[in-house]
């Protein structure tokens, strides 16, 4: 087995497609700057309303785009449903954390007769990040009594639509309808740095979070109501070490809303039977709530077929499945496996078993200094060896957003396939697998707010027809004698022995919460935190941010100057405080920025400013001592 690691660190930054939160924030901040681009915004923001004066896109409702004047007046048609309300502090603070002595705030249980569980509208807009509506079944029966679960909305609100907001190359063109001048200075993606326009979403990586935090910003307010959403996780109230928990160890593991939790109990209670194998009534409610869950996946990934859905027990196994099947079909010796410095090791240590085994030969695309991938190093490690890139889409251990769909592109371009690791991107992005053109897509379901135990192989069809099983048992045949096994199609295939069903089916109802609140609106409302998070830190003397880079999602990595990384965390823990120190699983990346660990505060859509005020605070006082 050979590696090949990266020679060099530098080189042009991605210049990808921007993340969906900042695609908002483009369009937002574009829009209330440029008088008169409201008629040209009209051609390419479908919704996007004219009446006012130069409107910031906002949610008002969850799922309902609307505008708000600068005065902060809804001018959009949803103005009566609104949950969020323009406030002078920032809305993304929770007004009313529940502060109860050490008792669980009562849960939020589920409503007969409430919200269905319906799936969200279809969106007609060309964007990878907007999954369209491929019309799976949802055959999640049984759930009578499980019907609303809470999302702190109400039940006859219209589920999370898309912003249309236009992608870079129709921002670039409407850029050149209004400033011809200006836009020909602008660098195509991959196009040399220094050539960069004067446009804000542009700027360098290193500028773009020196920028005030935008948490001020009454626009980009939480675009749901995160006191309610609090509420759905009874675990938020926790108090720890005498103080209410605050959950910034997202990146973990995430916390998991009541309507999970009963949706498990319920499965227990009303459905629990082997699936698949009895002609009695419980074996059909169980093999309908997992086939049910199953159908969630497919369509929350945009899959073609519920049949590219695989079940495991989380993004580990996942790639594991890969690198056994396709890897040993398709992999030999002298062919080579494409990673990125930024990778997880469950992304790393597959590959070179497998590589090992065969004689093959692991190839690492490099980070800038920022912590994104080149992609001008990537296509030079592209060849006609190269079998497989195997990337991550968001970072562990950085929050980095890779460009995967240009990533994916090369790839398929140089005859190779595509694993895409969305382990940490799937509760913070819109992902389509169609349109990113994915050929495996991974990720565990307690990162998304599911059951831990659970994860996903998403592979397209054609491909996994192809592959042999991994492991053999019940289930996965057509039939057996001593002489041979008939096989069965994907996904039962790869789905050897009994199965996580119970898990399944929570994973399948924490698709349903997080689809009720929206990713569009999450990414909004973490990208927000991000901001303040980033800038909060950055003033703090000694805090080095490990990871910078443009597009980033919910991570922001630091060591404290004079502190070992489990000293900080120690600290943050006796204020209440769960962050992750150390590794991160993460090793070769951190090395590239020269340290061995880091603090890692990573947020998810319940959390707050005000959170993120108790974690600055501590750091500070650390700070502080260390200089007196
Ligand atoms: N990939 C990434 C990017 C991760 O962050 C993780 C877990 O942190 C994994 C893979 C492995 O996930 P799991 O431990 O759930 O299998």
């Amino acid at each position: 087995m050979t590696i090949l690691t990266p020679t060099s660190n530098t080189g042009a930054a991605n210049a990808g497609l921007p993340d969906e939160a900042l695609l908002n924030r483009m369009a937002s901040e574009f829009f209330a700057l440029v008088p008169g681009a409201a008629q040209a915004a009209a051609q390419f923001l479908p919704g996007f309303s004219e009446a006012g004066s130069a409107p910031v896109a906002s949610v008002s409702a969850p799922g309902r785009l609307s505008s708000v004047s600068e005065s902060g007046n809804h001018s959009g048609s949803n103005a009566g449903a609104a949950l969020t309300q323009p406030s002078t502090q920032p809305s993304i603070y929770a007004s009313a954390i529940p502060q109860n002595g050490g008792s669980s705030v009562a849960p939020s249980r589920p409503q007969a007769g409430g919200a269905p569980l319906s799936t969200p509208a279809a969106s007609t807009t060309p964007y990878y990040f907007i999954g369209a509506d491929n019309g799976y079944p949802v055959a999640d029966g049984n759930l009578d009594g499980l019907a609303a679960q809470g999302t702190g909305r109400q039940a006859d609100q219209t589920l999370a639509r898309s912003f249309g907001l236009p992608g870079q190359d129709q921002l670039q063109q409407l850029l050149g309808e209004l400033y011809p001048a200006n836009t020909q200075a602008a660098p195509a993606a991959g196009a040399d740095a220094d050539a960069r326009p004067a446009y804000y979403f542009q700027q360098g990586e290193q500028d773009y979070w020196d920028t005030a935090p935008r948490a001020a910003n009454p626009a980009l307010a939480a675009p749901f109501d995160i006191n309610a959403v609090r509420r759905d996780f009874p675990i938020l109230a926790e108090r720890v070490n005498g103080k209410q928990l605050v959950w910034f160890d997202n990146a973990a593991t995430t916390q998991k809303p009541q309507s999970v939790i009963d949706r498990l109990s319920y499965f227990y209670e009303h459905e629990n039977s082997n699936i698949h194998r009895a002609a009695h009534e419980l074996a059909a409610r169980a093999t309908d709530a997992y086939e049910g869950a199953r159908s969630k996946v497919a369509k929350f990934l945009g899959a073609a077929s519920v049949d590219e859905i695989i079940f495991v027990r989380g993004a580990t196994e996942a790639i594991n499945l890969v690198a056994n099947t396709f890897g040993k079909k398709f992999i030999g010796a002298v062919d080579e496996i494409i990673v990125s410095q930024l990778e997880h090791h469950a992304n790393i240590v597959p590959w070179q078993q497998l590589a090992a085994e065969k004689g093959a030969v692991i190839r690492v695309i490099p980070v800038d200094d920022s912590g994104q991938i080149i992609l001008d190093e990537y296509r030079k490690l592209l060849n006609s060896k190269t079998r497989l890139v195997a990337v991550t889409q968001v970072s562990n251990a950085l929050g980095t957003i890779t460009p995967v769909q240009e990533i994916i592109a090369l790839a398929h371009s140089a005859g190779a396939r595509v694993l895409i690791d969305g382990a940490q991107a799937v509760s913070h992005l819109r992902v389509n697998v169609q349109a990113l053109d994915a050929d495996f897509y991974v990720f565990s379901g307690h990162k998304v707010f599911g059951p831990t135990g659970i994860g996903v192989v998403y592979g397209k069809k054609a491909l996994l027809d192809q592959l042999p099983p991994w492991q053999g048992g019940g289930n996965m045949i057509a039939d057996v004698t001593f002489e041979r096994t008939q096989y069965q199609p994907a996904p039962a295939r790869f789905e050897a022995g009994t199965g996580n069903i119970a898990d399944a089916v929570g994973l399948g109802a924490a698709i349903d919460y997080v689809e009720r609140l929206g990713l569009e609106n999450i990414a909004l409302y973490e990208h927000a935190l991000l901001e303040y998070a980033t800038h909060g830190l950055k003033s703090i003397p000694g805090v080095r941010l490990i990871g910078t880079a443009h597009e980033k999602a919910s991570v922001a990595s630091f060591v404290l100057e004079g502190y070992q990384t489990e000293e900080v965390g120690k600290a943050l823990n006796e204020e209440g405080i769960a962050v992750r120190s150390g590794h991160h699983c993460a090793q070769p990346i951190l090395r590239r920025f020269g340290v061995e660990a880091t603090v890692r505060p990573s947020f998810a859509f319940y959390n707050t400013c005000e959170e993120i005020d108790r974690l600055l605070a501590v750091v500070r006082r650390l700070a502080n001592q260390k200089r007196n």
